[in-house]
């Protein structure tokens, strides 16, 4: 990361931690981070190692030196899903090598990651210590008989002698998540008394034999990472005194490398979306460094460099480790090593276009970044033939379309009537946890003025100023549905987007009509107090504080801070309350709602607003809500007043984002739409 000049220049090196080299066994990495291990979905489909090794060549060339690789399952016992996929033979090496020889030849190194699912497998050949169902698993699993766990430690074994032969710099054995090692690792899922279980020695043997054999037949020219549980957040997980036992233990049978893992993927506390504050968990690779000789690599919601930095000044890490900050931005690390740190398309956490597809068998993108996943097929180059192009709305598809578009060498106008960018991430930076949005309206802002946008604000321009562009893009946006229920015009009625705007107008006890992803999310700005601190943080999930005294797990009671306000959350379907939400992140909301006491009511009438507050009737009976305050988030409809006016007019008319579909309001549908414009134009 360090910078390049004339004999005697020594620049100002803008991370100078992060831009030190280090030595992982046998590799000597330039700089202190690493991509961390993402499934990206390309692993199954046909022609997707061609695709990954775009996506990880562009990684490389921005600077990223060292990449793990999505877990691959050492035999058909521990996939994922029954199509996922394994590493059990040769004749599945040609398509690794793609990738191996792609990350080379940009001059990085790529670390095959070994996954055995174990009891999180979804089919009905699951195998675990015990037979101890998972929560999110559809199948309770088989018991590993001695013979099948000594199996299962040569599987590994020989999956990490064909990733050797793949051209992989090294395997990382994922100890951690919950998966089969860490299944073992903990009481909680192993119940066993024999030479696998029935005492914490005996629970680290399966993890410490992989280690070995692992390392016997990689040799000692290749890196071995373990991937290590450092809290398990699950009742009757390890302790900390275990986990300590445990990194000990790896490191003598030959790990060079200790990366982190924070809560199994059953655990009730959130570990990564946008609302955990960041760099929330390095205080436990901070403890766990004095105990071992190997370097130890902290993960979980660090995204900028200069969060990766402090984790290092901090001392609580050796190198730091993220996989979607590099979805959102293959350049970060370049960006970092050149003071263009602000330049960065920070990760927002919201797990849209990456984690919640993985869970739908689909592969990965990313909502701020488009590009990601289709890195040599959706490209801004230079146009042929420079257009005056105006882009009226300045919301995330507005923005997208005008910082790609002036990228490409078009002569851009981007209108926006109200004094600031944003649209719609300009109301969600607003509710608690999702501060983070705030970073990709920055980030836009400095494509547009690098790109030589002319940025109008609080300009609303009529048909006649826009026939004179070449093309208009019409990215209005959408406005608040109001239904027709009466008394929605009594003065206690805000729409979500004056709510979020204007905290001081609502009152104490607030109704939210309309339970989709708004009125969730609304429900959470009107009881939660915005950005808690660590502590705070902790305290609202029950994660005990990190010491030796702490509980098996790491879990102790919450204790959340009390609702800022009574709140009901109001739908007309029967269905749960917040059902549609995302897979990875609809789970976090709806305990957020639950933890402040806010009142879901399904199956209701609206029957009338009025002073007494809002009159339902659900199933036969009547309700009233007193509240003082009734906030309607009952969905969106189109902003396309422009796009009549501009029809007879002979410009070239592209509506985008909200204008084009109100339906499904989708962030990541308005980015891409506004980047493929760019690109296609
Ligand atoms: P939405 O998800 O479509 O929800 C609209 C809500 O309004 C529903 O609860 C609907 O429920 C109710 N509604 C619809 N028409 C109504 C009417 N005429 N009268 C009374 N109630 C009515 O829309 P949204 O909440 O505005 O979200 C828009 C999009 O953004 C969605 O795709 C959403 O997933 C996404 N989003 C997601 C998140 C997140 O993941 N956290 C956050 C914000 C937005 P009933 O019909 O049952 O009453
Ligand atoms: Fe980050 Fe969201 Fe992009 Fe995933 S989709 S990489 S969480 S910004």
């Amino acid at each position: 990361m360090c910078g390049t000049g004339g004999p005697g220049y020594r620049p100002t090196v803008p991370f100078p931690l992060l831009a030190t080299p280090l030595e992982i066994g046998p590799v000597r990495l330039r700089h202190r981070v690493l991509m961390g291990s993402m499934h990206t979905g390309f692993e199954e489909r046909p022609g997707g190692h061609r695709r990954l090794a775009e996506l990880y060549a562009e990684r490389v060339r921005g600077g990223v030196d060292l990449i793990v690789t999505g877990g691959l399952a050492p035999d058909a016992r521990g996939r994922l899903h029954p199509l996922a996929a394994t590493l059990t033979h040769r004749a599945q090496l040609r398509g690794h090598r793609r990738v191996t020889d792609a990350v080379h030849d940009e001059g990085g190194h790529v670390l095959l990651q070994l996954l055995h699912a174990g009891r999180y497998a979804f089919h009905p050949l699951a195998v675990s210590a015990s037979r101890r169902k998972a929560p999110i698993a559809p199948f309770g699993p088989w018991r590993l008989s001695h013979r099948g766990v000594v199996r299962t430690v040569e599987a590994f074994a020989r999956a990490a002698r064909l990733a050797r032969e793949a051209g992989y710099d090294g395997v990382e054995i994922m100890g951690s998540e919950g998966y089969l090692i860490n299944q073992f690792l903990a009481p909680a899922t192993n119940g066993r008394d024999d030479a696998w279980g029935g005492s914490p020695a005996a629970r680290r043997r399966f993890a410490l034999a992989v280690v070995s054999r692992v390392r016997e037949e990689l040799g000692p020219d290749a890196v071995l990472s373990y991937r290590i549980s450092l809290a398990d957040l699950v009742a009757d997980g390890q302790t900390w005194d275990e986990v300590v036992a445990l990194a000990r233990g790896v490191e003598a049978a030959g790990a060079d490398l200790l990366n982190s893992g924070i809560g199994w993927h059953e655990s009730r506390v959130p570990t990564i979306v946008t609302s955990v504050p960041r760099a929330a968990f390095t205080d436990l690779t901070g403890r766990l460094r004095p105990h071992v000789g190997v370097p130890v690599v902290a993960s979980n919601r660090i995204s900028t460099p200069a969060d990766a930095e402090a984790v290092l000044a901090r001392g609580d890490a050796d190198l730091v480790s993220m996989a979607r900050p590099f979805l959102a931005d293959p350049e970060w690390v370049a960006k970092a090593a050149a003071d263009r740190a602000d330049e960065i398309n920070v990760c927002i956490g919201c797990n849209q276009a990456c984690l919640d597809r993985t869970f739908a068998l689909r592969s990965v993108s990313c909502l701020v970044n488009p590009r990601a996943g289709r890195e040599t097929s959706l490209v801004l180059a230079p146009a042929r033939r420079r257009r005056t192009v105006a882009v009226v709305g300045a919301g995330p598809a507005g923005l997208a379309a005008a910082a790609g578009l002036a990228e490409r060498g078009h002569r851009v106008t981007l209108f926006e009537r109200r004094d600031h960018l944003g649209g719609q991430f300009d109301l969600a930076r607003r509710i608690p946890g999702k501060e983070e949005f705030a970073e990709t309206v920055r980030y836009f802002a400095g494509r547009l003025e690098r790109s030589g946008v002319e940025v109008r604000l609080t300009t609303s321009p009529g048909a006649g100023e826009l026939a004179g562009f070449d093309d208009v893009v019409l990215a209005t946006g959408v406005r608040p549905r109001l239904p027709a229920i009466p008394g929605i015009d009594h003065p206690s009625v805000v729409t979500y987007d004056e709510a979020l705007r204007d905290a001081g107008r609502l009152g104490d006890r607030v109704a939210v009509i309309g339970a989709g992803g708004v009125g969730v999310d609304v429900a959470t700005f009107l009881t939660h107090h915005a950005a808690p601190d660590l502590d705070a943080w902790r305290a609202e999930w029950g994660v005990a504080a990190p010491s030796s005294s702490a509980p098996r797990g790491g879990l102790v009671d919450a204790a959340p801070a009390p609702p800022l306000r009574r709140v009901h959350l109001v739908q007309r379907r029967r269905t749960r309350v917040g059902k549609d939400l995302g897979t990875t992140t609809g789970w976090v909301h709806r305990a957020g709602l639950r933890a402040k006491d806010v009142d879901t009511v399904t199956g209701a009438r609206y029957e009338r607003i009025d002073d007494d507050g809002l009159h339902l009737r659900v199933g036969d009976r009547p309700r009233l809500l007193a509240v003082d305050t009734v906030v309607v988030c009952a969905g969106q409809e189109s902003v396309r007043d422009l796009v009549d006016e501009l029809s007879d007019r002979h410009v070239r008319l592209h509506v985008i984002g909200g204008a084009d579909e109100a339906a499904e309001l989708d962030a990541e549908r308005a980015i891409r739409q506004g980047t493929e414009l760019a690109a296609a134009l």
